[in-house]
């Protein structure tokens, strides 16, 4: 299969400015299917239902974030923040099939809110007020800084192991109110005997990567909110790394849109009701087997 990325030097330039919120979030939509439509391609041929074809995906030098006169760089104009994780298999501008200058992006483990990452924000928002008008924090399934703050919670005798050093410390402890609020959530939901399913922390583990990502929404939008005259609006959202699918909610089987963005909370009620809708919709993932209060450990 062959993925053209064709550049028509004669091609009109079409500046591809986010006058708003809603207009970038549908600019990450767009580029989402086009990544997705390359992903389910690539899953086709690899199986035998499609003939080897090709993806072309039209380019003009603007899109390519080439600069336009020889002896001037091109002025920084992303439209939007995204903060997300590390992890190598989460690469976020192939994600959302962007091209340079249209992503901010800052990358750190469980995607984090450390002292560093805030001045990234704040630069950002402050200084690129031109065009910046979205703020996504991403998640994503299977995280390693969420699995570990899992784990530490799950087993308070191993967090010495788990959290050995000042730095590990830092990521695992940042993360445990997402884990502590996911774990009353999915008690909530589903009742204290969900402790004895087999799934329960892998779903643990689903449930706080998107209370996670939303509350680091929460506290980010708290702190560029004193910025003034910026129009940037916070979303989060968790990237899937089963289904290849940008998600709001843990709902693989139910999803209707390639790409969902989350709402953030304003209250500790919204919070709650949040932590419920990820609780009931982990099951959908099918980690967690039969769930029932006269479930029976094996
Ligand atoms: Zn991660």
């Amino acid at each position: 299969m062959d993925i053209i990325y064709r550049y028509e030097p004669s091609a009109a330039l079409i500046p591809r400015q986010a006058m708003d919120a809603q207009l970038a979030i549908r600019e990450l939509e767009e580029g989402h299917q086009r990544f997705r439509a390359i992903v389910m391609h690539v899953q086709k041929e690899l199986v035998g239902n499609a003939r080897p074809g090709s993806i072309i995906i039209p380019s003009d030098p603007l899109s390519l974030g080439f600069a336009l006169i020889a002896s001037a760089p091109v002025r920084q104009a992303p439209y939007a923040l995204i903060l997300g994780c590390s992890d190598a298999r989460v690469p976020i501008e192939r994600i959302f099939d962007q091209p340079p200058n249209e992503l901010f992006v800052i990358r750190v483990a469980g995607n984090v809110l450390g002292t560093e990452c805030l001045g990234s924000i704040d630069y950002a928002v402050q200084n690129l007020k031109g065009s910046l008008r979205l703020l996504v924090v991403l998640g994503h399934s299977g995280c390693g800084a969420v699995s570990a703050a899992v784990d530490s919670y799950l087993s308070p005798q191993d967090y010495p192991e788990i959290a050995f050093t000042h730095a590990l410390r830092s990521l695992v402890d940042r993360i445990q109110i997402a884990v502590r609020g996911a774990a009353k959530a999915l008690d909530r939901v589903h009742g204290p005997s969900l402790k004895r399913n087999p799934g329960y922390r892998d779903a643990l583990v689903e449930t706080a990567v998107y209370l996670n990502a939303a509350l680091t929404a929460f506290d980010v939008r708290k702190e560029i909110e004193a910025i003034e005259g910026h129009m940037v609006q916070t979303v989060y959202a968790v990237f899937d790394l089963v289904d290849q699918r940008v998600h709001a909610l843990p709902d693989r089987k139910n999803a209707v849109a390639e790409a969902t963005f989350g709402q953030v909370p304003s209250s500790t009620e919204e919070f709650t009701a949040l932590g419920d809708r990820l609780a009931t919709a982990v099951q959908s993932k099918g980690i967690l087997g039969p769930v029932s209060s006269e479930f029976v450990p094996q």
